[in-house]
């Protein structure tokens, strides 16, 4: 495999790029392999690049209906924190900032990570004891969230509109210094190449269209657009659709699908420096290094599979935008687009095996950017033996069986 570094660079630049290797094959589908992975999106080229990586398992076919890195990971704001409330949540999520933190190096490709900071902007009480918590929470876990006066939100944020005197004034703040955000193509691109690079086939536009099963009921494959494939174990990875995929081995899941949408607006000088949050007004924004304002707000309450956007739910966002950042009144959006996530009744992701044997399920992922390769790891962790790791042990199915649920409420998405 070509190495990417300075280099290479200056090397290509002077042949016009033309001489740069194909990042990763386009071979043709063999008839069975050890492993299926469904869905090339972050999780699912994650857990590809583990299996080899960290387990020798190779013979892995990851299959994507659409294009490599289509799906969410590449529709979403790129917020990487670890500022959850439940413990198993803070070390999971925190060991992915960790692993993040090595990754540029790790994948060989800038994933930019922009370690900028997070602010949470408090404007009711409620809010604030329940970031209180949060804290209180990261500190006996050794998380590095804490909170910040008003005036010290101010000084990290600038231009913040003066709601001193409104009904909902800012009261506190909450900050994570590690959090930051990265280039989201750069996750799926450097997980895919390293994977191919260690022998694990990529197929794109190959749609599974059914879980194929033995009289016993165990996973022997999968039908795709492209023909049959056989298959030992079987990995769904594939965001907002579990449901469907699942349904296709008879599997129902505690987990519904949503849409979340998000907008980038015309490039501006440099003015919002950190990744804001503002949970009350329903609203968070950061400014990418070309100077768009990358913002987002609530998920759309009705239950769907959109991946399109809905106005209304936008308006509410740009309402809420405007309010904290008055300055931005003026400035013309771009783009706007959507995904489809998932909710488990819970809130808290599963990485699991599932009662079908052979089958495994890597769902339930509304703010899963941020834990692409944890997920991954723990998911190839518990594909290779069986059983999971210790950091995924708590996102089991079987919590649901149980009702031992890890109630885990979001920060900006109000659930
Ligand atoms: C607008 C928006 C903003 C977000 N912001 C953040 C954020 O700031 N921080 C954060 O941490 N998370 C955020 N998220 C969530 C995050 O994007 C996802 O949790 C994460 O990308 C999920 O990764 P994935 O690999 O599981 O899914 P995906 O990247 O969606 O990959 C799944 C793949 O499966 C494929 N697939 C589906 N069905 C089939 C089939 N039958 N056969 C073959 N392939 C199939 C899809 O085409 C897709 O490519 C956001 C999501 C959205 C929509």
């Amino acid at each position: 495999m070509q190495r990417y570094s300075i280099f290479s660079l200056l090397r290509n630049a002077l042949s016009y790029h033309e001489g740069w290797e194909r990042a990763w094959r386009a071979p043709e589908l063999k008839p069975a392999y050890d492993v299926v992975i469904i869905g090339a999106g972050g999780h699912g080229l994650a857990c590809a690049y583990y299996l080899a990586r960290d387990h020798g398992i190779t013979n892995v076919a990851v299959l994507e209906r659409g294009w490599l890195g289509g799906g969410n990971t590449g529709r979403n704001t790129t917020t990487i924190r670890s500022n959850y409330l439940r413990d198993e949540s803070i070390k999971f999520f925190d060991a992915s900032v960790q692993l993040y933190e090595e990754l540029s190096r790790e994948l060989n490709i800038n994933i930019m990570f922009s370690q900028r900071s997070q602010v949470d902007v408090i404007q009711t009480w409620p809010k604030l004891r329940d970031l209180r918590r949060r804290s209180m929470a990261s500190e006996l876990q050794g998380a590095d969230y804490r909170l910040i006066s008003t005036e010290e939100v101010y000084r990290r944020i600038p231009i913040l509109a003066d709601l001193q005197r409104s009904r909902l004034p800012v009261i506190g703040g909450a900050v994570q210094e590690r959090a930051g955000v990265a280039r989201h193509d750069a996750i799926a691109w450097g997980y895919a190449r390293q994977a191919d690079a260690a022998g694990v086939e990529i197929h794109q536009n190959t749609e599974v269209t059914g879980i194929a099963r033995s009289p016993r009921g165990e996973v022997t494959g999968v039908e795709t657009n492209r023909g049959a494939v056989r298959a030992g174990k079987v990995a769904i990875v594939v965001a907002g659709n579990t449901t469907q995929v699942a349904a296709m081995a008879e599997l129902r899941l505690p987990i519904q699908s949503y849409n979340l949408q998000a907008f980038v607006s015309e490039p501006i000088k440099p003015v919002v420096h950190v990744q804001v949050n503002c949970p009350d007004a329903g609203m968070y924004v950061s400014q990418s290094d070309k100077g768009e304002l990358l913002a987002g707000g609530a998920i759309d309450q009705a239950s769907s599979f959109r991946q399109t956007p809905r106005y209304s739910v936008l308006e509410d966002a740009v309402t809420a935008l405007i309010e904290m950042f008055p300055i931005f009144r003026r400035v013309k959006l771009m783009r706007q687009w959507g995904g489809t996530i998932e909710f488990a009744y819970d809130a808290s992701p599963i990485i699991s095996k599932t009662p079908v044997p052979g089958l495994y399920v890597s769902c339930g992922w509304w703010g899963g950017f941020k834990a692409i390769p944890i997920g991954g790891r723990t998911l190839a962790y518990t594909v290779a033996r069986d059983e999971p790791h210790p950091l995924n042990a708590p996102y089991s199915l079987q919590r649901f069986d149980r009702l031992n649920f890890l109630m885990e409420p979001g920060t900006v998405t109000n659930r």
